[in-house]
């Protein structure tokens, strides 16, 4: 099993311990052939070596993209010696056997460490080397294949030893080692490739999303996650820079999301805004002169559920707000920006999470949505429908007077964040009393009215703030028992797309207890 070495293939990216090692075969009298680089590196030691344009009469070509593809190399490396067809080819073709193989690989994984860019990270694909690699290291009963210059000194120590031959169970370990290179080289390069352009999914790929960070966990700690950014230059979650706190986790980034686009909403030159958002739905929404106002007023909502909530700005975080809003545990702040004062005030929260941006989400903007289905993906526009762009019709009696038609688009807009079925009823520009994501829409309507009664407990108040309030529906009634639960708990104008088989129904029990009601023609159902 002990195979003498007469003629070596060398084509080495990394030159270390080249020369010696050279030295080393050359004095054995083994005959040197190399690529073009390699060659000069051992031609400058001293030592006699072949071009491997001389052994295939070929030019390197391609700035090396060609250099070693070719039957002359290839037969030389994969030929069964005593084969008496593989040696009638040989003879007739004028290949020469190849006995050992030195090659390591264009350094792909150092140019993509190095942050290389797109075009100099796929130039750094090595083509050839993993070839002749392969080839070698599948033909080891005849032929030793080096991978790394970490085995040169016991190869040259085994040549010495066996009067320059190698032993099986040496080319066979070599051959191994050999393979798990190039797997572990193919692995970095689809790996690059997977964190460049996403998943391989095509679908994915359309998205051009980029990985962006590993999360520690997905939406539960059994689940894995990561942050993948499209590459969308907008105002919103992803484009924003935390200044302070801890790492975001996956639900805070949803939640931050969903409380940010839904403040998008509000004009900042109009009036102050501020959305806290619990497990993707706003449990207080409000707008004020002043974002402190303002955020009290979207507290006062739920105090209970906006413990551990996420807050959104239409303004930039002054410290009035600021100092507000540390009074209540918060998980994150979202805003167009903070003023120094209020910077130090959060600094005070270590761990508070805050982030700014240099806008807000422009809530008309088209894009896509996506959601995943067991092994598929659903794909839509964004609900870029905004309450002030659509058709209003009034479909009762009474008209809704000017407080009641603010507080109605006010609300609509709010509805347009909330999980079906939803519900929000709102006073005075902020919201009172929130119900999402039931099955039916009679318990939204019931359980927001049930919340504003615990918020007016807890505040020492007579009454519900849903008393003279108004409500908005995501989508229509379907029947009367809807409307008739947010009359009962106070509503006084109903805003809502309509288009139920029994509008002329709902109509009669809104008219019938001198309601207000506004039919938008556009639904917001959010899953
Ligand atoms: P040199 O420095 O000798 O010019 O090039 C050595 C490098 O070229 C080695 O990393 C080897 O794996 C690689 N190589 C050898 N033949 C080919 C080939 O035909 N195509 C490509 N792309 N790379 C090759």
């Amino acid at each position: 099993d002990l195979v003498p070495v007469r003629r070596a293939l060398i084509s080495v990216s990394d030159k270390t311990g080249l020369a010696a090692f050279a030295g080393k075969l050359a004095a054995a009298g083994i005959e040197l052939v190399s690529t073009g680089g390699t060659a000069a590196a051992i031609a400058e030691a001293g030592l006699a070596v072949t071009d491997i344009s001389n052994v295939t009469g070929f030019p390197e070509i391609m700035d090396g993209r060609v250099k070693t593809l070719h039957p002359l190399v290839h037969g030389g490396l994969l030929a069964i010696r005593d084969d008496p067809q593989h040696a009638a080819a040989m003879d007739a073709h004028g290949i020469r056997p190849f006995d050992l193989v030195v090659i390591n690989l264009y350094p792909f994984e150092e140019v993509r460490n190095a942050g290389g860019d797109y075009a100099t990270t796929v130039e750094n694909v090595d083509i050839g080397g993993p070839a002749m690699v392969r080839a070698a290291a599948k033909n080891h009963a005849y032929v030793a294949v080096l991978t790394e210059p970490a085995d040169y000194d016991r190869v040259a120590a085994s040549l010495a030893e066996n009067g320059n031959c190698l032993p099986y169970l040496l080319r066979q370990e070599l051959a191994a080692k050999a393979f798990a290179r190039t797997a572990a080289y193919d692995a970095a390069i689809s790996g690059w490739f997977a964190q460049t352009l996403d998943l391989a999914d095509p679908h994915w790929r359309a998205f051009g999303g980029r990985l962006g960070e590993a999360m520690r966990y997905g939406e539960n700690p059994h689940q894995e996650a990561g942050f993948y950014r499209t590459g969308d230059k907008r105002a919103g979650v992803a484009t924003a820079r935390q200044v302070q706190g801890k790492h975001l986790s996956y639900n805070n980034l949803n939640d931050t999301d969903a409380a940010f686009e839904l403040v998008g909403e509000f004009d900042p030159a109009e009036s102050a805004a501020v959305a806290i958002i619990k497990h993707a739905n706003p449990c207080g929404v409000a707008r004020a002169a002043t974002l402190r106002e303002a955020y009290g007023r979207a507290l006062a909502c739920d105090p209970v559920s906006a413990f551990g909530g996420i807050v959104a700005l239409n303004r930039a975080l002054d410290a009035e707000a600021a100092s507000e809003i540390v009074k209540t545990f918060t998980e994150v702040i979202i805003a167009p920006g903070a003023d120094a004062d209020a910077l130090a005030l959060i600094a005070a929260k270590k761990n508070l999470r805050l982030l700014l941006t240099d806008g807000l989400p422009d809530p008309r903007a088209s894009g896509l949505t996506i959601k995943s289905v067991a092994g598929g993906l659903l794909v839509q526009s964004r609900d870029n429908a905004v309450v002030e762009d659509l058709d209003l019709k009034t479909v009762t009696r009474r008209a809704p007077d000017a407080r009641e038609l603010a507080d109605l688009k006010f609300a609509f807009k709010v509805a347009k964040h909330v999980k079906s079925n939803a519900i929000v009823y709102v006073r005075d520009g902020a919201t009172v009393g929130v119900g999402a994501g039931q099955m039916s829409r009679v318990d939204s309507a019931r359980i927001a009215a049930r919340k504003a009664e615990d918020a007016a407990v807890a505040a020492g108040m007579t009454e519900p703030l849903t008393r003279g309030a108004v409500v908005a529906s995501d989508a229509f009634f379907p029947f009367a028992d809807g409307l008739l639960a947010a009359i009962e708990a106070g509503a006084t104008a109903v805003i809502q797309p309509g288009g139920s088989m029994r509008d002329a129904e709902v109509i009669a029990a809104a008219d019938a207890h001198d309601i207000a009601m506004v039919f938008t023609g556009t639904r917001h159902f959010r899953h």
